[in-house]
C-alpha cells in the first residue's frame, strides 16, 4: 500500500473516532465526577418561598438561621432575568434559563404539562431512576401543581390556594404518617400575596417573611421528628424578590434570591459567586446520585459537599460564631542544647546553636 493511502486511511479512521467521541460526549450526561455527596441522600425535599428574595438575610428568621448557618447558603444568589414567578419555579424545576423552558404565569396556567411535552423537570429524572419512588409537590400557587410538575409521573400533587397554613400542617401530618417522599417540592406563596398588597419593602412584607420562616421550621422539625434528617437534604429556595411595585424587573432587590441547603455533609459555605436559584435543580438530582442532564445550566454541585467548615468567606449573620483560632505553638527547644532560647539575646545564641546543628549534621557528628 502506498504511503499516502496509509495517511488517508489513519486520518480517516481519526475522523470517525472523534465524531463517535463527540457524539457520545453530546448525548450523555453532563457531569461525570461522582464527589462526596453524589447519591448520598436518601431524599430531597425543597421548601420554596414565592417572593421571598433576599428577606431572609434582612429580617428575623431565626428558623432559617438556626437551620442553615452551620451549611450553605446564600442570600443574593441570582434569579432569572424575568423575576416572574413560572419563569424561575420553572428554571428551578427544570436547571435551564427561562427562555429555554418558556414556562410563564399563563402557560401553566393554561396549559397541564406532561413528560412528553417541553422541559423535563426534576421529577422526571427522579421517576426514570426510582420508578416506585413516592415522589410530592404540595404548592399555594396551584398552576404549578398543573402546568410545571408532571402529570404523568405518579407525583402527590395537593394545593392549598392562599393558605400556607394549611399547607404547613398538611406537611406536618404527612410526615408524621410515616411518608417519606423520595423528592418533595412545597412552595408558600404569603410573602409574594402581601407584597403585591402592601410592597416589597413594607413592614407587613417582612413580617410575612418571618411566617413563612417559622412555617419552614415547622416542616423541618416535622421531618427531624422522623429521623430523617440523617439521610436527607433540605432546601430553600425563592423565586425572586420583590420591589415596592411589585416584581419583574432587573433590580438587585428582585433579582437577589436566598438559596440554601443542609444535609450531612454539606459544608459550611457560602454558596459560590454567580450561584443561582435553578442550581437547586443539579444539586437535587446530585444527591439523589442522578448525573446532571446535558442541558442543565447549572453549576457543579460538587462545591456543597465535603467536610470543611467556612471554605469561602462566611456570610455575615449575626449570632454565627467565628472559627475559633488555632492554639499557640510552643517555641520548639534548641536542637543543638535542648533549651529553648526565648528574648533577643538568646535567639541570637539559637541562631548560631542552628549552624552548628547544621554543620554537625552534615559530617555526621550528631
Ligand atoms: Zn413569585
Ligand atoms: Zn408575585
Amino acid at each position: 500500500m502506498k504511503k499516502e493511502n496509509c495517511v488517508k486511511q489513519f486520518l480517516s479512521c481519526m475522523l470517525v473516532v472523534f465524531l463517535v467521541y463527540g457524539v457520545c460526549i453530546t448525548s450523555s450526561a453532563k457531569s461525570t465526577a461522582a464527589g462526596p455527596g453524589f447519591g448520598e441522600y436518601e431524599h430531597v425535599f425543597i421548601i420554596g418561598v414565592d417572593g421571598a428574595g433576599a428577606a431572609f438575610g434582612i429580617t428575623d428568621t431565626p428558623y432559617f438561621d438556626s437551620i442553615f448557618s452551620e451549611y450553605a447558603f446564600r442570600y443574593d444568589a441570582s434569579a432569572e432575568d424575568v423575576t416572574i414567578s413560572a419563569q424561575n419555579w420553572g428554571s428551578i424545576l427544570t436547571g435551564v434559563p427561562y427562555n429555554v423552558h418558556g414556562f410563564t404565569n399563563n402557560s401553566i396556567a393554561a396549559t397541564e404539562h406532561d413528560s412528553n411535552t417541553g422541559a423535563h423537570t426534576i421529577f422526571y429524572y427522579a421517576r426514570q431512576a426510582f420508578p416506585a419512588a413516592k415522589l410530592a409537590s404540595f404548592v399555594n400557587w396551584q398552576p404549578l401543581n398543573y402546568g410545571l410538575v408532571e402529570n404523568d409521573l405518579n407525583v402527590e400533587k395537593r394545593a392549598f390556594p392562599d393558605n400556607d397554613p394549611a399547607l404547613t400542617a398538611a406537611l406536618e401530618a404527612y410526615f408524621a404518617a410515616g411518608n417519606a417522599p423520595k423528592l418533595l417540592f412545597a412552595v408558600l406563596d404569603n410573602p409574594d400575596h402581601i407584597a403585591h398588597k402592601y410592597g416589597g419593602f413594607s413592614d407587613r412584607y417582612y413580617e410575612a417573611v418571618s411566617e413563612a420562616d417559622a412555617q419552614i421550621g415547622r416542616i423541618h422539625d416535622a421531618i427531624e421528628a422522623q429521623g430523617l434528617m440523617e439521610n436527607s437534604l433540605f432546601i430553600v429556595v425563592a423565586d425572586h424578590g420583590e420591589t415596592a411595585g411589585g416584581h419583574g424587573g432587573q433590580s438587585p432587590e428582585e433579582l437577589s434570591v436566598t438559596v440554601a441547603a443542609v444535609g450531612h455533609n454539606v459544608k459550611q459555605m457560602k454558596l459560590p459567586d454567580g450561584a443561582r436559584n435553578r442550581d437547586v435543580a443539579a444539586i437535587a438530582l446530585y444527591a439523589l446520585g442522578i448525573e446532571q442532564p446535558a442541558d442543565f445550566e447549572c453549576f457543579d454541585p460538587q462545591v456543597l459537599f465535603g467536610e470543611e467548615r467556612w471554605i469561602i468567606t462566611p456570610p455575615e449573620t449575626p449570632g454565627v460564631p467565628d472559627e475559633p483560632d488555632a492554639p499557640e505553638q510552643p517555641p520548639a527547644p534548641c536542637k543543638w542544647c535542648g533549651e529553648i532560647h526565648s528574648g533577643l539575646f538568646q535567639q541570637i545564641v539559637g541562631f548560631f546553636h542552628s549552624i552548628l546543628y547544621f554543620f554537625a549534621h552534615l559530617f555526621g557528628r550528631r
